[in-house]
C-alpha cells in the first residue's frame, strides 16, 4: 500500500479529506469507532450516536462509490482502544508507506495519531482541513502584533477577502458591518407564539442499531436518546438546511438571544453538528443564507447567520489553535467550586437552569444564549472549577468537538484567560433572564432579589461576583456601571449577600 488517508468521525466530507493524489489502486482510507474516545469525555449517549450514526452512513456511501476503506467497527467484546493504538495496529498491518492525516479537530487526538503514525516508521503528510474558510497558519499571521484579538475585526477581514455582504463601492451591505443591535429581542408577555418546527429525522435501521448498542454499551452515560432525530447523512443536512433557511431565518436575528421555557429550538439553525461533522460545509450554508428571500426580508437576521458561521465559527478555530494547549491550564479568575451534581440531571429549583439543563439531557441541545447566559452563567458566578465546565460542555452537546466547545467554555462563558476571547466576563443577574425569558415567572425564587429565603440564586451570585472581583475590574470601561451599581450597596447589605453566595456555594 503507498498511502493510507485517515478519516476521523468529525471530517465526513469526502471532497475535504481526499487530494489529487489519491489512487484507488495504491491507496486506501481508514475509520475507527473508537470506544476509548467516547468515554475520555463523559458524553451524552445521543453523542455517540450521531457520531458513530454518521460514520456508519458515511461507509456506506464510501461503499457504494467503490471507495477502498478499512473500517473498524467498535468491538465490545475485547478491551477498549484509543484511536491511536486502532491506527498503528493498523500500520502494522497494511504496511503503507504513508499515512494521510487531515488536521483533527481535537489538540489531543492530533498529538497522539501524529506519535502513533511516527512510532510505526511510516511518513505522516499532515494536510490542513480545506473544509474550513481560515487556516490556523491564516488566522496566527492575522493575531500577530495585534493587541486585541477581537472577532469582529477578524470577520471584517472575512467579510471583505471572500467579498461577503460587501456593495460594489467596497463597503458593508446596508451601510453596518454588524446588526448585533438589531438581534436581542425578547419574545413579549404571550411568547413566541407558533414558530416553524424544524425539519427531523427519524432513525433509520443503522441508526436505530447503533442507538441499541449506545444503549447497551454506555448506559451509565448520561442524556437519553429516545428523542434521536438529527441529521446524519450529508442528503438529510442539505435538507435540515434549506428547512432552515426558508423557514426560519429570517426571524433568527431578531429573536437570536431569546428563551421560552419548553422551546428548545425557536428560531436556531440546529445545524451545528452537520457542519462540525462536516455533512455541511460552511460555504454552502453561507451561500444558502445569501441566496435567500430572508436577506431582503431581514439584512440583520442573515448578516446575524453569517457573522455566527464565518465569524465565530472560524474565529474561535484560529484561537484554538494559536493557544493550545495553555489555554485548558488557564483560570484567570481562580475558580475553585466543583461543578454542581444537577448538572447531570436537571434538578434544580431554579426554573431556568432546569429547563436549559433538561432539554440538553433529553436532546444534547441548548442554544447559545442558554449556555453562555445561563448554564455559563451560574459556573461562572458561582466560581467553578474550568477543566469540570469544560468536561461537561464536551461531554453533553452531540455538537460539541474541541476546537470549538474549549474556546466558547473556557474563553468566552468563564474568562478563563483574562480577557483575550471576550473583553469582559458575561456577568448578568436575574434580571437578564427575566427579560429574556418567561422562566422568572414560573421559578419559586424572585430575579429582584439578592437576599432572603425567596432571593434568586444567580441575582445573589452576581453581586457577590462583582463584590469579589471588583479591584479586578473597577477600571474596565464596559464594567464601570455594574460596579457603579455595586457601590450603590451599603457594607452590611453587602455582608449578607457575600454570606447567602458562601451557602449556595456550601450547598453544591
Ligand atoms: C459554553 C458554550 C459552549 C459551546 N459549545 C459548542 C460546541 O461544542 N460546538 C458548537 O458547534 N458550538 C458550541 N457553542 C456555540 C453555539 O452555542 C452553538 O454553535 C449553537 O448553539 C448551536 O446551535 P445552532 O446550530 O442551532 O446554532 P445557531 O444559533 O443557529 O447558529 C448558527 C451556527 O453558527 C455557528 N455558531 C454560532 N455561535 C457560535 C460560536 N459562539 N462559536 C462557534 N460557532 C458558532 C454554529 O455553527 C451554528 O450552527 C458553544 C457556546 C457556548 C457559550
Ligand atoms: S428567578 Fe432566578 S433562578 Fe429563577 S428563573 Fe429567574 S433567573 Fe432563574
Amino acid at each position: 500500500m503507498r498511502r493510507l488517508y485517515v478519516v476521523l468521525g468529525d471530517q465526513l466530507d469526502l471532497e475535504s479529506v481526499l487530494d489529487e493524489a489519491f489512487d484507488p489502486a495504491q491507496d486506501a482510507l481508514w475509520m475507527a469507532e473508537s470506544e476509548e474516545e467516547a468515554r475520555r469525555t463523559w458524553s451524552h449517549k445521543a453523542r455517540i450516536v450521531y457520531f458513530i450514526a454518521a460514520m456508519r452512513h458515511f461507509r456506506e456511501a464510501l461503499r457504494q462509490r467503490g471507495m477502498p476503506l478499512h473500517y473498524r467497527q467498535a468491538d465490545y467484546a475485547t478491551e477498549s482502544s484509543s484511536l491511536a493504538a486502532l491506527l498503528a495496529a493498523d500500520i502494522q498491518r497494511l504496511k503503507p508507506q504513508q499515512v494521510v492525516l487531515m488536521r483533527p479537530g481535537d489538540w489531543h487526538v492530533r498529538e497522539t495519531l501524529r506519535a502513533a503514525i511516527e512510532a510505526c516508521a511510516a511518513a505522516c503528510i499532515e494536510r490542513e482541513d480545506p473544509h474550513f474558510m481560515t487556516t490556523p497558519e491564516q488566522f496566527a499571521d492575522w493575531a500577530q502584533g495585534r493587541k486585541s484579538l477581537r472577532m469582529e475585526y477578524f470577520y471584517r477581514e472575512l467579510r471583505r477577502k471572500h467579498a461577503l455582504l460587501i456593495d460594489a463601492d467596497g463597503q458593508p451591505e446596508g451601510g453596518r458591518w454588524n446588526f448585533d443591535a438589531d438581534n436581542r429581542a425578547a419574545f413579549g408577555a404571550d411568547g413566541p407564539g407558533w414558530v416553524p418546527e424544524p425539519e427531523t429525522f427519524e432513525p433509520d435501521a443503522i441508526t436505530r442499531e447503533v442507538i441499541a448498542e449506545i444503549e447497551a454499551h454506555y448506559a451509565d452515560h448520561p442524556g437519553s436518546t429516545a428523542h434521536f432525530d438529527w441529521p446524519v447523512t450529508r442528503d438529510q443536512a442539505l435538507q435540515a438546511l434549506e428547512d432552515f433557511v426558508d423557514q426560519r431565518l429570517a426571524s433568527f436575528g431578531h429573536f437570536q438571544d431569546a428563551m421560552w421555557l419548553g422551546q428548545p429550538y425557536l428560531y436556531h439553525s440546529r445545524l451545528s453538528a452537520a457542519l462540525n461533522l462536516h455533512l455541511l460545509n460552511p460555504r454552502e450554508v453561507i451561500e444558502a443564507a445569501l441566496a435567500s428571500p430572508a436577506r431582503h426580508q431581514s439584512l440583520a437576521a442573515v448578516e446575524g447567520f453569517v457573522r455566527q458561521i464565518l465569524g465565530w465559527r472560524e474565529y474561535v478555530r484560529g484561537l484554538y489553535w494559536l493557544r493550545m494547549p495553555g489555554w485548558l491550564e488557564e483560570n484567570s479568575l481562580q475558580a475553585e467550586q466543583p461543578l454542581p451534581s444537577f448538572y447531570w440531571n436537571g434538578e434544580t429549583d431554579m426554573a431556568c437552569l432546569a429547563d436549559a439543563l433538561g432539554q440538553t439531557l433529553k436532546f444534547g441541545y441548548a442554544h447559545h444564549i442558554q449556555r453562555l447566559m445561563v448554564t455559563g452563567l451560574y459556573a461562572l458566578l458561582l466560581g467553578v472549577r474550568p477543566h469540570e465546565v469544560h468536561a461537561w460542555y464536551h461531554a453533553v452537546y452531540v455538537d460539541a468537538v474541541e476546537w470549538v466547545e474549549l474556546p466558547n467554555t473556557l474563553g468566552m462563558s468563564q474568562f478563563v484567560d483574562g480577557g483575550v476571547l471576550a473583553s469582559k466576563p458575561y456577568v448578568a443577574s436575574g434580571a437578564y433572564i427575566s427579560r429574556m425569558s418567561n422562566a422568572c415567572r414560573e421559578c419559586r425564587f424572585d430575579p429582584r432579589l439578592a437576599e432572603g429565603e425567596s432571593a434568586c440564586p444567580i441575582t445573589t451570585l452576581y453581586w457577590d461576583f462583582l463584590d469579589r472581583h471588583q479591584a479586578r475590574f473597577e477600571n474596565h470601561p464596559r464594567m464601570r456601571m455594574q460596579l457603579r451599581n455595586l457601590a450603590r450597596k451599603d457594607v452590611s447589605e453587602r455582608q449578607r449577600i457575600r454570606a447567602q453566595a458562601q451557602q449556595l456555594r456550601d450547598s453544591v
